[in-house]
């Protein structure tokens, strides 16, 4: 038998023309304006913020590495991975005090940052802009067409300052972490999810929690399903009892100085070091600081420490949590009144 064709489709020059220009324009070379026949050149990084910035964006992040970010940015070659690079690397600021005399005028801010070696730095927009070579109707657009490329908050890296350091090994270089961001709204996991539920919710209601479990292992139309992992109360460790059982101070540093956890910017821990940890507030300290859980030792008699940490862990629950007594009446009264149905 003879394979099927599909059918043949009329061929388009114009078409490839177009295509072609796309691609050039949108991988940041230089091309030919289809409409307009004006040639736009490529894309080139340019100088950053100087000397006086606030931010010392140039003194952070060298010349060789906004190459970097340069090229990694356009190599994304298509619009709708730059718009997620943008907004995955930048945040909203909320002013802290807002005067009614000014609120008009307190726009809405934006924090612009980079990884560099894992690290996440904070730059100017003016380097930000000037590193990518984009303009700031780029970054506004950007934003307006977050909402439909379906990040949602928990999908977007970079909304707090203080990431934890990874190892370098796994994302040592910026072109992989550029490529890690999701593709589109297809792959993210979130919405796929609401999704499979609203397409539920539209032929009937779930009853019970358990119907969850089911809608989201079914919710992936194609590939591997999703793994779902339920938790019970057994899952729930009580870490307060955990860190009350290995250290009382986690504030006072080997200085006497009192620090605010806010402020730690790196936490380093060493397995020779089990009782302390070690900080820095500023990515400028060349030293780590170190806090000893174990608190000042001349002024308490110390417990002996644990040698196994992980004995000392306590559930947080000892049993099931049991619904609260309000709720449980309105539910049996709900079955009773049979809109939810007898079955459950
Ligand atoms: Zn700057």
């Amino acid at each position: 038998m003879r394979q099927k064709r599909g059918k043949k489709r009329p061929c388009n020059p114009d078409n490839w023309v177009m295509k072609k220009t796309k691609t050039l324009r949108n991988s940041g070379l230089g091309y030919v304006s289809y409409k307009s026949k004006r040639s736009v050149s490529a894309r080139k990084i340019r100088p950053s913020c100087g000397s006086k910035c606030r931010l010392k964006c140039s003194e952070k992040i060298k010349e060789e590495v906004r190459q970097q970010l340069f090229s990694g940015f356009w190599s994304l070659g298509d619009v709708q991975r730059q718009r997620e690079f943008i907004v995955s690397y930048s945040d909203e600021i909320k002013p802290k005090y807002r005067y009614s005399s000014t609120q008009n005028f307190r726009a809405m801010n934006r924090a612009f940052y980079f990884d560099v070696h894992n690290v996440r730095m904070r730059v100017c927009k003016q380097f930000f802009m000037a590193t990518l070579d984009i303009n700031a109707r780029t970054i506004q657009t950007a934003f307006s067409k977050k909402s439909s490329t379906g990040f949602v908050a928990e999908d977007r890296r970079g909304k707090h300052n203080n990431h934890p350091t990874v190892d370098p090994e796994i994302k040592e270089s910026v072109p992989q972490f550029i490529n890690s961001i999701p593709r589109n709204e297809g792959d993210n996991v979130h919405s796929v999810i609401e999704k499979q539920i609203s397409r539920h919710l539209r032929a009937s209601p779930i009853y019970i929690p358990d119907q969850y479990v089911t809608l989201i292992q079914s919710a992936k139309k194609t590939g591997l399903p999703y793994k779902v992992h339920v938790l019970n109360h057994e899952t729930f460790y009580d870490l307060k009892v955990f860190a009350e059982s290995f250290g009382s101070n986690f504030n006072v540093n080997t200085e006497r100085s009192t620090v605010t956890w806010h402020d730690i910017k790196i936490i380093r821990v060493e397995k020779q070091h089990a009782n302390s940890f070690f900080y820095k507030t500023s990515y400028e300290n060349e030293e780590f600081k170190e806090i000893d859980v174990r608190g000042n030792k001349r002024s308490r008699p110390r417990k002996s420490m644990p040698s196994q940490i992980s004995s000392q862990l306590v559930l947080a629950y000892s049993k099931k949590i049991p619904l609260a007594e309000n709720k449980k009446k309105d539910i049996k009264d709900l079955i009773q009144k049979r809109i939810i149905p007898q079955y459950y």
